[in-house]
């Protein structure tokens, strides 16, 4: 429910003045690394920059677990890799035998996508992906390595570790997707991340249909925090992850720095809320974790903030267990200003809204709206990241305390400045289109953001009796709640109230998002999948479901209008009027389903416009983006902070601006390698 997982690609033009800062730095398989930049960092006092030192020392000591909850042989690899890396360097810089140079290029590129994916299977689509080096070359490297510096299990020689891990790494068709979405497929079974063990999808199910009351209106989050097993006697036993359960070397880290941080809180309710998340990871508690979140969403006139836990459940193919985060950052004031005048009109938002009034809600509470500058991000936010953070995702929570949402404005930046070009020019159709991107298509992106998030989640209402979408919509919950979301922003995207509140000069900003969207949903986004593959991540889906529905149902008035050009297929909106009046309507329809837990209606939109891609543009898409040499995918190279120390206390803390991926991995693996290499 939180994240805004990759922006809609929406191209603009970099400002001058921020062109002298790198943004793009390599780019590798379907993958570029960017860096961002943090401005008003410097302005901080040196209490905050203090705070947000151990913030990020907390943060970053969380990494291992994302390796290994997102596959149990992860860690393993990871290491293998940094124990291989410098000697596969050298045989890279060697130019006398190219044939071993080019083995040595391909497990170079592998060891950057492992350290991308946090682990073997693709961050974005969740399939295994494979090096294309011999198993020959690096079985040769492995042997060729000091044997102390390789992940051996106690007592395993080198042959069995190679035994081991070769098709751990080489087998495609082994364990070859983390998280499986696929109707009719156990999703348990078939999905290879480490949230289960020796478990069918039926008997978690069972599990968690006697262990849920739901008649409890305050329910904890069940399973966030645990791995779900089978043990030999045939008992299904939770392992928490807490200090003294899973976990427990990389968490008692996290509970050392967040210990720190809370004796340099800067106000009563930070302090407090920290000192509960401190609890929490000690304790393992749910309950505790509801606590902690309540004290967060109350911390409001802090300028640092962080989120630190298992938060997201999208690695769960059941949506119950979280995967370990962390985003440290503090408060953007003057680009607050522009969120804030929307948040603070919610309720004029959801009366106006094109909804049933039953689904409306009589009162949005407390809606918290905030630009942030990231300071670091780490675990399953880092190296790919989230632009916008909508949370605590407990529905009882959000209702009785409200919640926080923000934008991540220099993530937002930096890939703004490094999607500039190309992309536009391709898949645009007309110059008047490029123009409108051009001058409005920033605006456009952030405020489609910020109306997602502030006023998109916390519109609507269930109907009394009717369970959390997770129950009643299972697998297609998160793609008809996110695409709710869009819908909130894409119909007041085009209302002049906007123009009104004074945060767009005129129409046009939601004309370049209507372009954006439709060019994304029906086309660009179709660059992420290969040949053949149908949309499985759940924001693809929503755009996609969202396009193809408004351009089918606008057929017959021509609102959308498919238009070739050149042999090249485009996108053309007629009709933006009627474009919006068919996301109002779409909106309606995708609340009805959220408010009455309509199962098969979820269904029918999702599968019917969704998933199924179009094997003719697909194939048209792939090959005018390749022409651009651009990958579709971006994560970041982290800002790293130096604490200035004055006889043993932190008296002011550096921001220095790392430049190399692959020396940021190797650094964060030897500083922050706490957990044993199985789980
Ligand atoms: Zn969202």
């Amino acid at each position: 429910m939180a994240a805004a997982a990759t922006p809609a690609a929406t191209p603009v033009a970099a400002p001058a003045d921020e062109q002298s800062f790198k943004v793009v730095t390599e780019q590798f398989a379907d993958l570029r690394v960017l860096r961002y930049q943090v401005p008003g960092f410097e302005q901080l006092d040196p209490k905050q920059k203090e705070l947000l030192y151990y913030l990020y020392e907390a943060a970053l000591a969380g990494r291992d677990i994302i390796y290994d909850q997102n596959y149990r042989h992860n860690l393993r690899v990871r290491r293998t890799l940094e124990a291989l890396w410098e000697a596969n360097q050298q045989r890279m810089a060697s130019s006398s035998n190219t044939q071993q140079v080019d083995q040595a290029q391909k497990l170079n590129v592998y060891a950057k996508r492992v350290w991308f994916s946090n682990g073997v299977h693709h961050h974005y689509s969740t399939r295994k992906f494979v090096p294309e080096c011999s198993r020959e070359y690096f079985a040769e490297l492995v042997r060729g390595v000091d044997s102390k510096s390789l992940p051996l299990l106690p007592g395993e020689s080198v042959d069995q570790f190679l035994a081991a891990i070769t098709p751990v790494i080489f087998d495609p068709t082994l364990d070859a997707k983390r998280v499986n979405q696929e109707a009719g497929q156990d999703l348990v079974k078939t999905s290879a991340n480490n949230f289960y063990q020796n478990l069918t999808q039926k008997e978690v199910e069972d599990y968690y249909a006697k262990k849920i009351n739901k008649k409890d209106l305050r329910p904890i989050s069940y399973g966030l925090n645990s791995r779900l097993v089978k043990d030999k006697s045939g008992k299904i036993v939770e392992q928490p992850w807490k200090v003294g359960g899973l976990y427990s070397p990389a968490i008692t880290q996290i509970v050392y720095w967040l210990g720190k941080a809370a004796d340099v809180a800067e106000t009563p309710e930070q302090k407090l809320a920290l000192q509960k998340l401190v609890k929490y990871y000690s304790s393992g508690d749910l309950k505790v974790w509801d606590d902690y979140n309540i004290a967060w969403v109350h911390d409001t006139k802090s300028r640092v903030d962080v989120v630190n836990g298992f938060i997201e459940v999208y690695g769960d193919p059941l949506g119950y267990r979280a995967s370990y985060e962390s985003v440290v950052s503090f408060k953007d004031l003057e680009a607050t200003k522009r969120i804030k005048a929307i948040g603070d009109q919610a309720q004029w938002f959801e009366n106006n809204s094109p909804i049933k009034p039953e689904h409306k809600k009589k009162n949005v509470v407390g809606i918290t709206a905030k630009v942030i500058t990231t300071v670091v991000e780490s675990g399953d936010a880092a190296p790919a990241t989230p632009i916008g953070i909508n949370l605590p995702n407990a529905t009882w929570i959000r209702k009785e305390h409200g919640s926080k949402s923000v934008q991540l404005g220099n993530i937002v930046e930096a890939y703004d400045q490094a999607s500039a070009g190309g992309m536009l020019d391709e898949f645009a159709y007309s110059d008047e289109e490029k123009q409108r991107a051009k001058q409005y298509g920033s605006l456009a992106g952030k405020l489609h953001t910020d109306m997602h998030e502030v006023i998109g989640h916390a519109s609507g209402q269930l109907n009394p009796g009717v369970g959390t979408t997770k129950e009643t919509l299972k697998s297609y919950a998160s793609a008809i709640e996110e695409g709710r979301a869009d819908l909130v922003a894409l119909y007041y995207l085009m209302d002049h109230k906007l123009i009104q509140l004074g945060v767009v000069p005129n129409l046009e900003v939601g004309k370049a998002e209507y372009d954006s969207y439709i060019r994304n949903g029906l086309m660009t986004q179709l660059s992420r999948l290969t040949l053949g593959e149908t949309v499985e991540e759940a924001h693809m889906r929503n755009r996609q479901m969202v396009a193809k529905w408004a351009y089918e149902k606008g057929r017959k008035d021509n609102v959308v209008e498919k238009v070739q050009k050149d042999g090249k297929t485009y996108f053309r909106i007629n009709d933006y009027d009627k474009l919006r009046n068919l996301f109002g309507q779409l909106l309606r329809e995708t609340q009805r389903i959220t408010s009455e837990g309509d199962y098969n209606g979820a269904k029918t939109l999702i599968e019917t416009y969704g998933v199924k891609v179009d094997p003719a543009i697909h194939k048209e898409v792939l090959q005018r983006y390749q022409k651009l040499n651009i990958a579709p995918y971006a994560g970041f190279i982290q800002p790293r902070l130096v604490p200035v120390e004055r006889e043993g206390k932190v008296v002011d803390v550096k921001l220095e601006y790392p430049s190399d991926f692959a020396q940021q991995m190797l650094e964060y693996g030897r500083k922050y390698s706490f957990l044993p290499n199985a789980n």
